[in-house]
């Protein structure tokens, strides 16, 4: 029970590695608001798996591309809990694509819901977390690839680097309001946003192969490092990165 009666923001968890830590923050004894996009069923089952937890859940839609949708969903969840004391910034797409003939609709797309997406969240959550006056703790789900480079993913890798930079900066902008700002780093986690890449049973077991504790992850490996940064426990990690790879950066050969 590490976030006890916390109330827990999570963008993008309709599904996936969002949908997980929204489960495993209500796990942990938090109720939870969580943003989506489309996937109307999975939002409507992440709040079932909550309540079904007995703790409290909300699923607000909309675009976090559009700079207004960040306000809608904080003072949602202020409206319907009273605080925010904890924000998960999740939501982010990546079409895999090769760099040459990128299409500029594509680039535009994965800079305005990764990196701005990010930046009009975590704003109008820490603008709420200094009204209320006690502190709080902003996660953002950055990924290997904000340290690594990937041949179909040039217009990707610089947003998941931006959102780990925006941790950084935005650790020290709030130092003094008591707000801790951190990133966990993903390696490959099975979900939709790659499904269609891993569908080749070769690159699966060629990329298992490469990960020290040999196997891709799953969403719920996110749940554990994403409740402890929440937490009490990590009362004095701030400006942070936690890979969450399987040992899979470390492993050059
Ligand atoms: P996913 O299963 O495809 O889930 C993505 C989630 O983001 C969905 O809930 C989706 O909502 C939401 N979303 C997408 N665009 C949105 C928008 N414009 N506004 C609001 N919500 C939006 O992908 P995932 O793998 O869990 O990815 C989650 C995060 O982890 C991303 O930031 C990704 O970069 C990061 N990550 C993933 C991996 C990996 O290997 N899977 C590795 C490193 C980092 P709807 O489905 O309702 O549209």
């Amino acid at each position: 029970m590490l976030l006890k009666d916390k109330v827990v923001l999570v963008t993008g968890a309709s599904q996936g590695i969002g949908k997980a830590a929204a489960i495993g923050c209500a796990r942990h004894g938090a109720d939870v608001v969580i943003n989506y996009h489309g996937d109307d069923a999975g939002a409507a089952d992440a709040v079932a798996q909550i309540e079904a937890l007995g703790r409290r859940a909300i699923a607000v839609k909309g675009d976090v591309a559009e700079a207004s949708t960040a306000g809608v969903f904080v003072r949602a969840a202020v409206e319907a809990f009273g605080v925010v004391d904890v924000f998960v910034n999740n939501a982010g797409i990546c079409p895999f694509h090769a760099f040459l003939d990128m299409p500029p609709e594509i680039l535009e797309r994965t800079l305005r819901v990764n990196l701005h997406g990010a930046y009009y969240m975590v704003q109008a959550a820490a603008n709420q977390m200094v009204r209320q006056g006690h502190g709080g703790s902003i996660i953002a789900v950055s990924s290997i690839s904000a340290l690594v480079g990937g041949e179909m993913q040039t217009h990707y890798t610089p947003t998941k680097a931006g959102v780990h930079s925006l941790m950084q900066s935005t650790a020290i902008a709030l130092g003094k309001h008591g707000i801790r700002c951190n990133s966990v780093l993903p390696g490959t986690i099975e979900t939709a946003i790659n499904r269609e890449d891993l569908a080749d049973q070769n690159k699966r077991d060629y990329m298992a192969g490469r990960i020290p504790l040999g196997r891709l992850g799953e969403p719920d490996d996110l749940a554990g490092p994403i409740v402890f940064l929440a937490s009490d426990l990590a009362r004095y990690v701030t400006g942070a990165a936690l890979l969450v790879d399987g040992g899979a950066f470390v492993n050059l050969q």
